[in-house]
């Protein structure tokens, strides 16, 4: 492998991107996520990916031949489920979707939590929340709206990050005491230092595209100690999307949180003094290791005035997020009551007054 290592074809075990020979540092390097590799690193992780896709390949078999892949004519969205559950709308557009065959290739998820509650205990959830509220339009918690809140399983891609951070800060302690005719305030100033290895697990970022990234994190936290290996019995009466963002794809919003979680860390350890500024924080992501995982989530789409508004609630939490649609008519009929009684109390008061 010596004479032509630039040639061979490696991927990063961190985002999946192709790595690059660095003929300075004799290695390979990545460029989306600074990761460096010696030759010999490359050669153990490449021979312990293929002993792993190995593994795989019964289940692999098993799933390429058991699912049902369904695709919207209308939004493109491609849905999956087991063999025995039938799928008849697109749960973003309410169009019919169509049997396309099976989904084949890199697909098979890890792991799963189940939902942990029915679709009655979502709903319940859901008409406690839409009751206290007065400007939603009629129809919105309607039947013929209900039907289409489904059990959905969100594709996710939870990473494990390791984070090897420096930071540097000028810290200021001030006290101040009265000596005779003065207040004195003396200033002790450190030069603060702080270096560490962070550890973080379960970092999600879910891998459709066609759901509001922030609608996610909004149903956040899940809980992994109900994680199960994967089986597609799960999947029966429930339906599944097809990931349409990858590893490499996620990367850079799993590098964020995970950067900006240790700087936080860091932050927050540089305690008891009056004033902190860092002059240097550099968080570098080591290494990421992955898990493709469904995750349970109730969704709910609803088109309103024009707009697309999603519901989510997290099937294992009841976390419910989502913006809800505003009745304008309901609420401007309001505002003109409103008016109407200021004007009536303003006209009362002025025939008092006179
Ligand atoms: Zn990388
Ligand atoms: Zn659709």
């Amino acid at each position: 492998m010596s004479e032509n290592m630039d040639s061979i074809q490696y991927k990063c075990p961190n985002c999946m991107a192709e790595l690059k020979f660095n003929p300075r540092k004799q290695g390979f390097s990545c460029e989306f996520c600074d990761s460096f590799f010696t030759p010999e690193e490359c050669q153990t992780l490449q021979a312990q990916m293929q002993q792993e896709a190995e593994q795989i390949a019964p289940l692999q078999d098993e799933f390429e031949q058991n699912n049902q892949l369904y695709i919207c004519q209308s939004c493109g969205a491609e849905l999956m489920t087991d063999a025995q559950t039938t799928a008849t709308e697109c749960i973003y557009c309410h169009n019919p979707v169509i049997l396309k065959g099976r989904l084949t290739g890199n697909y098979r998820p890890s792991k799963i939590i189940p939902f942990q509650f029915p679709k009655e205990a979502a709903l319940l959830a859901f008409h406690q929340r839409c009751d206290d509220l007065k400007y939603l339009p009629k129809d919105f918690t309607s039947e013929a709206q209900l039907v289409h809140m489904k059990g959905l399983y969100v594709p996710f891609w939870v990473a494990e990050c390791y984070v090897h951070g420096f930071m540097q800060a000028e810290c200021h302690r001030a006290h101040s005491y009265t000596s005779g005719n003065y207040e004195i305030t003396e200033t002790e100033i450190f030069d603060c230092v702080r270096e560490g290895d962070i550890h973080f697990s379960g970092i999600p970022a879910d891998g459709e595209s066609k759901i509001d990234d922030d609608l996610m994190e909004a149903i956040e936290p899940f809980d992994y100690t109900k994680l199960v290996d994967f089986d597609m019995s799960y999947l029966s009466g429930f339906l599944s999307d097809k990931y349409d963002v990858n590893k490499q794809q996620v990367f850079p919003r799993i590098k964020n949180r995970a950067v900006n979680g240790s700087d936080h860390l860091m932050r927050t350890s540089m305690k008891g003094y009056t004033s902190v500024r860092v002059t240097r924080s550099d968080m570098n992501v080591l290494k990421t290791t992955w898990q493709y995982m469904l995750l349970p989530v109730w969704f709910m789409s609803y088109d309103y005035q024009g707009k697309r508004y999603e519901i989510a609630i997290n099937g294992q939490t009841q976390q419910q997020a989502g913006e809800l649609p505003i009745n304008q008519k309901k609420l401007n009929l309001t505002c003109v009551l409103i008016t109407v009684i200021c004007t009536l109390i303003g006209f009362i008061i002025g025939v008092i007054k006179g």
